[in-house]
C-alpha cells in the first residue's frame, strides 16, 4: 500500500447506505419507489421522475464492461505504485452504470463486452474496502 493515505469516501445521507454495504460486500443500486427507475451513483431524487421516494435493491454483482481505460499516470499519488490499472465503466446486469476499478493480472486484457463481477477490496486501506470488480477470466 502506499505511504500516501487514499482520499475519504463521500458519506452523504443519500451515499451512507450504499457505503455501508459496500464494505459489507453487497452492491446496491437504488430504486424509485414512484416509478420503479433503478440508478447509481446513489442520489436524493429520481433522475427519471424526481422523486424523493427511494428505496435501495441489492444486486447480484455482475455485469459487463461497456467501456474501459488504463490508467499508466494516477491523478492520486494514493495510486502511483498500483499504476497501470484498470478502470471500468460496468453495465450491472440490472442496468445502472458503475465506474470502478477492475482487478486482475494484466489491466491491458480487457475487451468491451466482457463479463466482470463485484468485490469489495480494501488493499491494505485501512477506511475499508471499497467497491471493484473482478474480471472472468478463461
Ligand atoms: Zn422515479
Amino acid at each position: 500500500m502506499s505511504a500516501v493515505p487514499r482520499p475519504g469516501r463521500l458519506s452523504t445521507p443519500a451515499t451512507a447506505e450504499y457505503w455501508r454495504a459496500a464494505a459489507d460486500g453487497h452492491l446496491l443500486i437504488q430504486r424509485c419507489l414512484h416509478c420503479g427507475h433503478k440508478q447509481l451513483y446513489p442520489r436524493t431524487l429520481c433522475t427519471r421522475c424526481w422523486s424523493a421516494e427511494l428505496g435501495w435493491q441489492e444486486t447480484v454483482g455482475t455485469g459487463s464492461v461497456r467501456t474501459f481505460t488504463v490508467i499508466e499516470v494516477p491523478g492520486h499519488p494514493a495510486w502511483r505504485e498500483e499504476a497501470p490499472y484498470l478502470i471500468a465503466l460496468v453495465e450491472l446486469d440490472e442496468g445502472p452504470c458503475l465506474l470502478a476499478g477492475v482487478l486482475g493480472s494484466d489491466p491491458y486484457r480487457v475487451a468491451v463486452g466482457q463479463r466482470v463481477r463485484f468485490v469489495a477490496d480494501s488493499g491494505g486501506d485501512p477506511a475499508g474496502p471499497l467497491p471493484f470488480f473482478a474480471r472472468d477470466e478463461p
